[in-house]
């Protein structure tokens, strides 16, 4: 391929970046297609779906003010449901994002004097002052609910023991965060999800579960919803969205559970029968459909990136050989500027933004600074091509996205030459 070899030379790839990510991908094919694999299982799961309740053009028709009878928004949280085989499912713009989805759940189903558990150790950054871990104003703690937690062990693995200890009469709501987020641990597959559920409803039946399911939908093909899960919460700007959907966030879950989060969101006595769909439901919709997929080209990506990293000497989070159950690829890259040379790369690969340079910076929420490459068609989007972390020991970036596993493969390239144009890497 002369032509593309010239082409990716005048965005920056020079030979040597572009026949070092050949070679690592000749020995990529067989996991390349059992992505493929899943992803069409996912799709029919989803197209199933939507046959099931008849999505039609009519369902693209937004409503506006109250949005009483909106058949779109209904008709899409069925669909929603069925895919995570659950009782009901709430599927919102109104949801600003992952963090408000979690909040969601978790403040409509706790009350004053309940206790919430995290059997998986410190949850992710933005969860920390939702359940008041570090203070914040209106915070689960400031109503009265107390927070436990049990670290995982040394290795990685749930502390069953500690857990069974930790598991008392106050304790209402188990949460458990699939993906690493910004940590360097495992992500769980869905059948340790699933063992771990098991476990903690055998000490205590009615204990309810959330799932935090950010970056994990359609990597595999089961959800969390499958094993026992009462919540599987998540962004519509991440996996499901399918790049398209310009906001939002879902709840698929037990009947109970959803209904009380639809008097969280809108107000008690209204619930899911208020919240107007403003002409987003087609997008929201579409990305559904395209999310099997664009999973898959995400997940290529993150693959690809373990094994371009990985024999510089790089440790990548997960291994360039491991199984994947989300699709975030941690490097640790060892210092600030690694960290700044890695999403530059990203960024100048990006269609928006290109000659943007990214930097850390003090983003709300988030204890240390933070820095972001994303040149995104929806701001923030991380199921987009995009590259983040806190600039905090061990400088580990957080590589996720690409709706096409083409624009993940440019992005990585770029970003492993910029690592060779800042003397980070020698090659
Ligand atoms: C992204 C993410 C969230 C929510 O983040 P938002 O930026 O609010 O969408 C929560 N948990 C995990 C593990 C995440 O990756």
């Amino acid at each position: 391929m002369e032509q593309l070899l010239e082409l990716y030379e005048t965005m920056g790839v020079s030979p040597a970046v572009y026949a070092y990510g050949e070679k690592a991908l000749e020995k990529l094919r067989d996991r390349f297609d059992a992505i493929d694999k899943i992803a069409e299982y996912n799709q029919a799961k989803v197209i199933a779906a939507m046959q099931k309740n008849r999505v039609s053009a009519a369902c693209f028709a937004g409503t506006t003010g109250y949005g009483y009878d909106d058949v779109g928004r209904d008709t899409l949280e069925k669909v929603y449901a069925d895919v995570f085989h659950t009782e009901a499912a709430l599927v919102r713009p109104q949801i600003a994002c992952g963090t408000h989805a979690l909040t969601i759940a978790l403040s409509a189903n706790l009350l004053p004097g309940d206790e919430l558990l995290s059997p998986v150790g410190m949850p992710y950054d933005t969860l920390q002052e939702v359940i008041g871990i570090r203070p914040s104003p209106c915070s689960l703690a400031e109503y009265g609910v107390t927070y436990n937690q049990v670290d995982l062990l040394p290795g990685g693995a749930f502390d069953y023991e500690g857990i069974r200890k930790a598991i008392n009469p106050k304790t209402k709501m188990i949460t458990i965060q699939r993906s690493k987020g910004y940590d360097t641990r495992p992500t769980f597959s869905v059948a340790q999800i699933g063992e771990l559920i098991a476990f903690c409803k055998n000490i205590k039946p009615d204990l309810i579960v959330m799932v935090d399911n950010c970056y994990g939908e359609f990597v595999e093909t089961m959800e969390p919803s499958d094993v026992g899960a009462d919540m599987t919460v998540g962004s519509l700007i991440k996996n499901p969205g399918g790049g398209l959907a310009p906001v939002g966030g879902y709840i698929a879950g037990t009947a109970k559970c959803i209904s009380r989060c639809g008097y969280r969101l809108s107000a008690p006595g209204l619930g899911q029968e208020v919240g107007a769909s403003v002409g987003l439901m087609q997008s929201l919709y579409q990305g559904f459909f395209l999310a099997p997929t664009v999973v898959a080209a995400a997940e290529k990506g993150a693959i690809f990136a373990a094994n371009l990293y990985e024999p510089l000497g790089f440790k990548c989070i997960p291994g360039a050989d491991e199984s994947r159950h989300d699709i975030i690829q941690a490097v640790e890259l060892g210092s600030e500027e690694g960290m700044i040379a890695f999403c530059g790369g990203i960024q100048a690969a990006a269609p928006v933004d290109s000659f943007a340079t990214p930097m850390p910076w003090d983003m709300p929420g988030y204890d240390d600074k933070v820095i972001m490459a994303a040149g995104a068609f929806v701001q923030g989007s991380s199921i987009e091509l995009s590259a983040d972390g806190p600039i905090r020991a061990p400088y580990a970036v957080y590589f996720q996205g690409g709706l096409t596993w083409c624009h993940a493969k440019l992005g990585i390239l770029l970003s492993l030459q910029k690592m060779i144009d800042a003397g980070l890497v020698k090659f």
